[in-house]
């Protein structure tokens, strides 16, 4: 339930009425705005009709949160968020590439990698260590190791590390190397490590389910910000359709979708979005068109050699024509790249 106050509210009626949704159970929330300041409360709305708000001499409106999905939603929270990333914005006038491998192999592989994108203006830098592969006998990521490798690298180059959490008990590790967790397609709906990353207060990248509807990332997000974190982004990364000539289709209509009905940042994977490396500049070109705040991009020193994903991988000269092409379609739609 949204709580509008009247103009002429003072700071103790507000904090009055917080108190009253609290003692009824319910997660109570301020939102200073220029003009009134906006009360919410979440939870089991019958119990609010109790307080009877309606007729509060301070309160202009009582009204229902129709989306339901409620932290995420722009009726609670109308300005976009910009999330930081170590040093970097996601989600404001500067749009952002993050760039890697699919997974952590060596350290040379990931140094002469990153080196690679950062010099062909990448501002993060992504890749595995844990990774989630459909059969149990393909290559599983080098676990801590490649954690390790990850965090020297992104530190030698001031590059931000966004890297996957598999599973709840690994939270604590990789919060401690890197400046961004991603939660995988696989894990959209473990609900359970959606609350261990809620918990933390690093920023992290919840990607769409193969399967899923935008309506159940949405909810997805909820569980985090539930939690108390709120430096969510969220990811377009294809999903299972009756099409076969890609691996994925990749949904952009989610794309101004969710800008419309979240303020979360958005990006897009176009690299699992089709799991062909020719169609990774057009789409990544497309995705920016629609308002993307960044893409997310695999890149692999000698694809033909990857452990993983490499007929979606970008090579280096194909990275720096991305970017070259990248560039000025994102100016076009009035955002900022290098
Ligand atoms: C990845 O980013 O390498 C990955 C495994 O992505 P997804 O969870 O979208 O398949
Ligand atoms: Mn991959």
């Amino acid at each position: 339930m949204i709580i509008v106050l009247r103009p002429e509210a003072t700071p103790a009626v507000a904090d009055e009425i917080l108190a009253r949704i609290s003692s009824l159970g319910l997660k109570p929330l301020h939102m200073p705005g220029s003009e009134r300041v906006v009360l919410g409360a979440l939870g089991d709305e019958r119990v609010l009709a109790q307080l009877h708000l309606e007729s509060h001499p301070m309160v202009e409106e009582v009204k229902p949160i129709l989306a339901p999905y409620k932290l995420v939603s722009r009726e609670v929270h109308p300005h976009d968020t910009v999330v930081q990333i170590g040093h970097v914005p996601i989600g404001g006038q500067r749009f952002a590439v993050i760039a890697g491998p699919c997974a952590v192999e060596s350290r040379a592989q990931m140094k002469n990698t990153a080196q690679i994108v950062k010099d062909a203006g990448a501002v993060g830098l992504r890749a595995g260590a844990f990774k989630p592969r459909t059969s149990p006998y393909a290559f599983q990521g080098l676990g801590m190791k490649g954690l390790e490798i990850l965090r020297d690298v992104g530190a030698e180059l001031s590059m931000p590390v966004v890297t996957e959490v598999l599973e709840a008990h690994d939270v604590d590790a990789v919060v401690q190397h890197a400046a961004c967790l991603q939660i995988g397609a696989r894990n959209m709906q473990n609900f359970a490590l959606l609350k261990a990353v809620g918990q933390t207060r690093t920023p992290v990248i919840l990607k769409r389910g193969m399967a899923a509807r935008v309506e159940d990332l949405l909810l997805a997000a909820e569980y985090i910000l539930a939690e108390g974190n709120d430096q969510v982004i969220l990811c377009e990364r294809g999903i299972r359709t009756f099409e076969t000539c890609t691996r994925n289709t990749l949904d952009l209509n989610a794309v101004p979708y969710m800008k419309q009905k979240t303020h979360l940042p958005v990006v897009v994977d176009p690299s699992h979005g089709t799991g062909i490396r020719d169609l990774v500049i057009p789409m990544a070109k497309a995705a920016a068109a629609c308002g993307a705040d960044g893409i997310l991009v695999e890149v692999h020193e000698d694809p033909k050699v990857a452990w993983s994903d490499g007929a979606q991988s970008l090579d280096p000269a194909g990275f720096r024509r991305f970017m070259k092409e990248l560039a000025p379609v994102v100016r076009a739609v009035g955002r900022e790249m290098p």
